[in-house]
């Protein structure tokens, strides 16, 4: 398989990640089927559709042809099947949950064809945990984005033990064609870079809200005036969901069973409350 066979790609979820991957591969020209048990959540990525392409027509980044191409290019369904059964590349942006992504994995490999690639855009997750799901562990890998999809550049992809050399490049060359800087990975690490780095401010920055240091607005203030960050680590867990914070925790621990390694106490109340950051209008700021 080259990147030229790939024609349609599949999206699993149209949360905060999935809406804008399926958007992004639309603009950059494929048939996009995004798909999810919520039919809120694809309504929502729907209306999100319509409101976005005309205002990047008004600011002049897209075309008026270009924008309806895209929006022709791209579908919504809540029927998994009807969305990869033809796919020729699949990016699952589901929720964080191993059980969840697993079985999906396993139902992936029994409808989409057998040449498609199976890429998880997990945080955290390596994808030898659900390619040995799949007949085609070589055809599985991580294609990780970053939120919000639309806007950041970077994607890590991360060759597994039991991705070829072959899926490796194809997703290498598909970041390219959806204008994104890739880095490959050749070796399998929890959380790849970015997160790991991101993991180790968040770690800290939540150990001393935690114990009444400072404020996470003060904290907040002082990363981003001190250390140059567009934004503090409260304000991007607002961004990336307080929810996943809690997930990417329990995961972990789960695995470990490390008590370092269960989500902090503020994360805990956060999750219990339903205050899950800008999704929730409410976070550790509130958007109201
Ligand atoms: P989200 O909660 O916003 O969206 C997840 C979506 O998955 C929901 O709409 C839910 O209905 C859907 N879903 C759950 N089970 C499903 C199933 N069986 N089939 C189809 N859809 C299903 O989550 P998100 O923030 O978009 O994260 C999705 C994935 O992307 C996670 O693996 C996460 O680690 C990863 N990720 C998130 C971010 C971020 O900043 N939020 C960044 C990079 C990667």
């Amino acid at each position: 398989m080259v990147i030229d066979d790939i024609k349609k790609i599949c999206v699993i979820g149209a949360g905060n990640m999935g809406h804008q991957i399926s958007l992004a591969a639309a603009i950059a020209g494929y048939k996009v089927s995004c798909t999810d048990i919520s039919l809120e959540m694809l309504d929502k990525a729907a209306s999100f559709v319509q409101t976005y392409l005309p205002e990047r027509v008004a600011k002049g980044k897209l075309t008026q042809e270009q924008a309806d191409q895209a929006k022709n290019n791209i579908s919504f369904t809540q029927n998994l099947e009807e969305a990869a059964g033809d796919a020729d590349f699949v990016i699952e942006a589901a929720v964080e949950k191993m059980d969840i992504k697993r079985k999906l994995f396993a139902d992936l490999d029994r409808i989409a064809p057998p040449h498609a690639i199976l890429a998880t855009n997990s945080s955290y997750i390596v994808s030898s945990k659900v390619a040995d799901a799949t007949k085609r562990p070589d055809k599985v890998c991580n294609m990780h984005f970053f939120n919000p999809a639309l806007v950041m550049k970077l994607v890590e992809v991360v060759q597994g033990p039991h991705t070829s050399p072959e899926t490796a490049q194809v997703t290498m060359d598909l970041c390219a064609i959806l204008g994104k800087t890739a880095i490959l990975l050749k070796q399998e690490i929890y959380g790849f870079v970015v997160n790991r780095i991101l993991a180790a401010l968040k770690n800290e920055a939540l150990l001393l809200a935690d114990i009444g240091i400072a404020t996470p607005q003060e904290i907040d203030i002082a990363v981003t005036n001190a250390l140059g960050h567009p934004k503090g680590p409260f304000a991007l867990m607002d961004l990336t969901g307080i929810d996943l914070t809690y997930y990417v925790g329990m995961e972990k621990y789960q695995e470990t069973r490390d008590p370092k390694d269960k989500p902090s106490p503020l994360v805990v109340e956060k999750f219990v409350k339903g205050e899950w950051g800008r999704k929730t209008k409410k976070g550790w700021y509130n958007y109201e």
